[in-house]
């Protein structure tokens, strides 16, 4: 019997920054058509999923039992017989205590294909990001991975792990961590080694608790530190004192969401990971082309295209008549703010006029200039009337072109809780005001009765969360729904989203 087989591909997400996703690890989570996923992936690793993708949790719920492990395997298997590409992603490396073997060896019993992607693993990178280097001349020779969950500690040669010469890297099993140390030190390890404990390494939450091998289970009793954590003993968890690195960042220990559609996200999204913030995706909306003919542009001497979405849009239909950026040549061409002019620019465009407010009315004083006969304004469906009414009331034609619309896209329950939970949520136009507030729901209305943003609804969000605006527009949709804005950008663009939340989070006592 010959069908077309599927194929599994065991591929390791990293410990939790996606920056440390691979490059191999992205491209196969694009292209999967089945992707079932662990508790421990980093939350942004499947924003690049397939929108038809089938994605499949097969972690813990809430802290209790996994999904077996022969069904997890049987649902790959399975999947893998259908035909389909199956991505199994894991924390951290698929081959480092992460049963990765294990599902290979079912694989390879039930005849299925699979091809292994390590990842970044978090005895490794959790350290770095708290500044241990797990080897270090003259300090460490040699690193040991450990699993601390054992059926009793019995079941570790601790006589071998005492006069390891090097360092002791345990997964798992910080509330164990006392009977580690304990049965370390009873087995001749020094008392006085030094020993640290990274929680949530390389995401936005982590920390180090530092001390040594005698006193850090207590100290970790104390700060409460909880699952993920990693623990180092040795003397190169001391480095951390001069090496540490991660808490600099303005953004550290504060989530974001964004709701733009995911398509416009990325540019706000990495902004923001690399100022230290936690983003949350969700893409409220999704940018959808309006079909229509080919364009052709030579009856205008002026077009005004009102965002990234409309410069690309309209080349789209320029192209669809077999034309591109010469046809313009005729025209002058205006820009609602930088963003869209970088969009034209890609295009090979340099706008000859670019608003200083991005808002339609920042436009209109922008080409009082211009001497007009017949305008075109690439727009989305649906745009407001303030350009169009203003160069009309000049006297001149004028075409209004509806090239995109935003639609609602559905967000999952997880995510919508997640946007519950974080600190600010950013809104960069008046749809994904309607969209989000949409998803969340009104059933989800909580009154702040003792939140510093007074006793308005918050339309679902929650009473700490921060509302961002990226200008008078988008805020104005927000009061209408009845959500107060706690920060308005003075720019209209990603750089004033930024810079008014790095100015809000400074003020912000954590
Ligand atoms: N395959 C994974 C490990 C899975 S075992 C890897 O290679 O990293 C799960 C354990 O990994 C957790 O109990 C914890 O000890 C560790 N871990 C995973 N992510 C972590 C993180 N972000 N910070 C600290 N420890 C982490």
């Amino acid at each position: 019997m010959v069908e077309a087989a599927g194929r599994v591909y065991l591929v390791g997400a990293g410990p939790g920054d996606p920056g440390l996703l691979t490059a191999r690890a992205l491209e196969l989570i694009a292209t999967a058509e089945t992707i079932l996923y662990d508790r421990l992936i980093p939350a942004a690793a499947l924003d690049g999923a397939r929108a038809d993708a089938e994605l499949l949790y097969v972690g813990k719920e809430g802290g209790g039992e996994s999904v077996p492990q022969g069904q997890t395997e049987a649902l790959m298997i399975a999947r893998a017989r259908a035909g389909r590409t199956v991505v199994r992603l894991k924390g951290g490396d698929p081959f480092v205590f992460g049963r990765g073997g294990e599902e290979a060896l079912a694989l390879r019993a039930a005849g299925v294909d699979f091809e292994i992607v390590p990842g970044v693993t978090a005895g490794v990178a959790a350290l770095a990001y708290a500044g241990i280097p797990v080897t270090h001349r003259g300090l460490a020779r040699a690193v040991a991975f450990v699993t601390g969950r054992t059926g009793d500690e019995s079941e570790l040669d601790w006589a071998a792990l005492a006069a390891f010469p090097g360092t002791l890297v345990f997964y798992m099993g910080v509330g164990r961590l006392g009977r580690i140390a304990a049965a370390l030190i009873e087995a001749g390890r020094s008392p006085q080694e030094a020993a640290a404990v990274v929680q949530d390494g390389t995401t936005p939450r982590q920390r180090t608790v530092r001390a040594t091998l005698e006193t850090i289970a207590e100290h970790v009793a104390a700060e409460q530190v909880g699952s993920p954590s990693i623990t180092v003993v040795g003397p190169v968890a001391a480095l951390a004192e001069h090496l540490a690195w991660t808490t600099a960042r303005p953004l550290a220990g504060f989530s974001v969401a964004v709701t733009r559609a995911r398509a416009q996200a990325s540019g706000l999204a990495h902004s923001l990971r690399e100022l230290g913030a936690e983003v949350v995706q969700a893409p409220a909306i999704r940018i959808e082309a309006i079909p229509g003919p080919p364009l052709d542009p030579s009856p205008y001497d002026l077009v005004c295209v009102t965002s990234a979405n409309a410069a690309d849009a309209l080349f789209d239909r320029l192209a669809a008549g077999g034309r591109d950026a010469r046809s313009l040549a005729g025209a002058r061409i205006a820009a609602i703010g930088p963003g869209t002019a970088r969009a034209l620019r890609a295009h090979g465009i340099a706008a000859d006029v670019i608003a200083e407010r991005s808002v339609g009315e920042g436009l209109v004083e922008a080409v009082a200039d211009e001497a007009v006969t017949h305008a075109l304004i690439a727009r989305a469906r649906g745009g407001r009337d303030a350009l169009p009414q203003a160069l009309l009331a000049r006297g001149a034609g004028v075409d209004l072109l509806d090239l995109y619309e935003s639609v609602a896209a559905p967000l999952s329950a997880e995510t919508v809780a997640r946007v519950r939970a974080a600190d600010y949520v950013t809104f960069t136009s008046s749809s994904t005001v309607r969209n989000l507030l949409g998803a969340i729901g009104d059933d989800a209305r909580t009154e702040s009765a003792s939140g510093a943003s007074g006793t308005d609804g918050r339309a679902g969000l929650s009473a700490h969360t921060r509302v961002v605006s990226i200008g008078p527009i988008t805020s104005e949709t927000l009061r209408e729904h009845g959500v107060a804005v706690d920060v308005e950008a003075a720019a209209h663009d990603v750089e004033g989203i930024l810079q008014a939340l790095l100015a809000d989070a400074a003020a912000r006592v954590r």
